[in-house]
C-alpha cells in the first residue's frame, strides 16, 4: 500500500489546501492528514481538535482520506504509520527555502523518507490560513478562500468576541 502524510498547522484548513489534498489522493492509496503540533507558531486560532474536526468534515468527499493529529517528529510518526512518503504544498519563491530545509532534515534523519511536493493550483496561489485568520479579524470575505465549515466555524468564532 502507497501510504502518504500531509502535516501542517492547517489553522485554519483553506481551498489551497483541500485541493493538494483531492490531487494527492490520486497517487496514493491512502492520504493520512495529520495537524501537527508547531512549537514556532503558537498564536493559534483553533485548537489542534477543533482543526482536526474541520478537516475531517472538508474532506469527507475523498475516499482514501484519514484525519489525525499529533505532538512529536514527523520522522516518528510516518515510522508509526508505516508512510513512507510526505506530501507538502509548493506555492511562491517563500514557501521553496522553507520546504527546501525540511526535506533535507527529514532526509538527514531518515533517508528512505521521501518528500513529495505539489505545486499550487494558480487559482489558490494567494492563499493562507494567516491570510485568512487576518481577514477574519477585521470581519473580511472568506467565503471563497476556505471550506463551508471553516466559514461557518469562523462567522461563529467572531460572533462570540
Ligand atoms: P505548516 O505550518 O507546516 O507550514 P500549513 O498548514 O501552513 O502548515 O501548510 C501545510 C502545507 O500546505 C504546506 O506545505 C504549505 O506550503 C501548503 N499550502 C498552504 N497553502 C497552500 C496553497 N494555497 N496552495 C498549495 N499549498 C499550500
Amino acid at each position: 500500500m502507497r501510504r502518504a502524510v500531509c502535516p501542517g498547522s492547517f489553522d485554519p484548513v483553506t481551498n489551497g489546501h483541500i485541493d493538494i489534498f483531492e490531487r494527492a489522493s490520486h497517487m496514493f492509496d491512502e492520504l493520512i492528514i495529520s495537524v501537527f503540533y508547531n512549537p514556532g507558531k503558537d498564536k493559534a486560532m483553533f485548537t489542534m481538535e477543533e482543526r482536526v474536526e474541520m478537516l475531517r468534515e472538508a474532506t469527507k468527499h475523498i475516499p482514501n482520506v484519514r484525519v489525525t493529529s499529533f505532538s512529536g517528529l514527523l520522522n516518528e510518526f510516518c515510522k508509526q504509520e508505516k508512510a513512507p512518503f510526505i506530501v507538502r504544498g509548493l506555492r511562491a519563491f517563500s514557501d521553496f527555502e522553507y520546504e527546501f530545509q525540511r526535506a533535507l532534515l527529514i532526509k538527514s534523519i531518515d533517508n528512505k523518507l521521501e518528500t513529495v511536493f505539489i505545486m499550487t493550483n494558480a487559482q489558490y496561489s494567494y492563499v493562507s490560513s494567516s491570510g485568512v485568520r487576518e481577514l477574519s479579524c477585521f470581519n473580511g470575505q472568506i467565503k471563497d478562500l476556505v471550506p463551508p465549515c471553516v466559514e461557518k466555524k469562523i462567522k461563529e468564532r467572531m460572533a462570540n468576541k
